[in-house]
């Protein structure tokens, strides 16, 4: 038993060093980076220790993994089929930990954006989110 759950244990550790510097985060601040926003990354004194950080905007996005954060997609939904209890007890902690550390976040007067590891296989829907959650730098005048 003490076998197995350090087994678990293990690979739980490894999901978890997956989960930085991801494909869908890469994806996520590349098109940022692109539209001039200043960020930083991973910023350990905030709650949850936030993917991208705009402190000149006070706002925060977050970009989760489907699986891990239990998105309500087809990818979010999927069960393991080893181990399928432990999985689900760690999936469903991140979820709870995530309503957590945002509605923390909100009250320190933080702008929070969650980005689905999904919705990066869409470009101009994510760009579209940017602009929505960025209105001041998008706003018509901006361009004039
Ligand atoms: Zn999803």
């Amino acid at each position: 038993m003490t076998d197995v759950l350090s087994k678990e244990q293990r690979r739980f550790c490894m999901s978890r060093i997956r989960d930085k510097n991801t494909k869908p985060e890469i994806i996520v601040r590349r098109l940022v980076r692109q539209l001039g926003i200043g960020y930083r990354v991973h910023v350990k004194d905030l709650p949850g220790k936030p993917d991208l950080v705009f402190r000149k905007h006070k706002k925060i996005i977050f970009v989760h993994g489907c699986f891990w954060h239990m998105h309500a997609c087809k990818y979010g939904r999927a069960v393991p089929k080893t181990n399928a209890e432990f999985w689900q007890t760690k999936r469903l902690s991140n979820k709870l930990r995530d309503s957590k550390n945002r509605k923390e976040l909100k009250k320190l007067g933080w702008d929070v954006l969650v980005v689905w590891e999904c919705q990066t296989r869409n470009p101009s829907l994510i760009l579209k989110k940017i602009h929505r959650f960025f209105p001041i730098l998008f706003s018509p005048e901006t361009f004039r």
